[in-house]
């Protein structure tokens, strides 16, 4: 069995076009489920109304991004839609080495570099159920204007062909059906033998069993 260099934790990876209802479904899984944390991203992009700064994102000018990026502070950093978007490599060391779960909402080049450094990273692709209806809920999500919408649009079929790089796909067509199979994807990878050696180590140990982990 191969040896997973995280002491139990496990590391999740969303990835999906944007409007595909990534970020609902992520928030929707984070409101149930208080082991799993979400990494911030920082971002070059503008706020979005009522989002806030280290919430959804660390805001930054491209100035400080280019700086950070210069000084390895990203695990992983990519080029999307006009925006830098990166993943703090010290948050993410402090969480894998407690053992916490965590789940990243990053694009499919973050999600190589990622593959790279924690081979275990569980990859889950996001599809909407058509490029119609990515369409229409990036117009009634209302947050951007028209030309960040088509951009989007336009970047999508890029991004889709990415999927089967991916572990697991989810088509959000009815929000509590990808919801149930997101939340499932989580358990059954808690599961794993090697999540659970490490998680019940004294359990395991009384019954005797001996992980093989060589
Ligand atoms: P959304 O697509 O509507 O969720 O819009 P966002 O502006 O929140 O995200 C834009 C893109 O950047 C998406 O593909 C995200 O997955 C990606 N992204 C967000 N954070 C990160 C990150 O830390 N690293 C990388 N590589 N990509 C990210
Ligand atoms: P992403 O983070 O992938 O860009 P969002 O989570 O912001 O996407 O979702 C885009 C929009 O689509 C939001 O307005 C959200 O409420 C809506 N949405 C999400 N899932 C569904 C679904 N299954 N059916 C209809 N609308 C959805
Ligand atoms: P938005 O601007 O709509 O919040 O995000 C646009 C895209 O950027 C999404 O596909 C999102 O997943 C991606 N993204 C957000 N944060 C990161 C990040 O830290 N790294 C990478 N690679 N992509 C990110």
């Amino acid at each position: 069995m191969p040896l997973n260099p995280a002491p139990s934790g496990s590391l999740f990876m969303v990835v999906a076009p944007s409007g595909a209802g990534k970020s609902t479904l992520v928030n929707a899984l984070l409101a149930q489920d208080d082991a799993i944390r979400l990494s911030i991203s920082y971002t070059t992009r503008a706020p979005r109304p009522g989002e806030q700064d280290g919430r959804e994102y660390h805001f930054a000018s491209v100035e400080d991004f280019l700086q950070r990026r210069e000084a390895g502070e990203f695990l992983e950093s990519a080029e999307v839609h006009g925006n830098y978007y990166g993943t703090s490599r010290l948050w993410i060391q402090e969480q894998m080495k407690a053992g916490t779960d965590v789940l990243l909402e990053i694009d499919w080049q973050g999600a190589q570099q990622v593959r790279k450094q924690f081979p275990h990273a569980v990859g889950i692709f996001i599809l909407p159920p058509s490029i119609a209806a990515l369409e229409e809920r990036l117009h009634k999500r209302g947050q951007d204007d028209h030309q960040v919408i088509t951009r989007r649009i336009l970047a999508a079929g890029g991004e889709i062909a990415h999927a089967a790089e991916f572990e697991y796909v989810i088509i959000n067509r009815e929000f509590a059906i990808a919801l149930s199979e997101l939340t499932s994807i989580v358990k059954a990878t808690r599961c794993k033998f090697p999540q659970q050696a490490a998680r019940n180590s004294s359990l395991f140990a009384q019954l005797g069993i001996h992980a093989n982990l060589s």
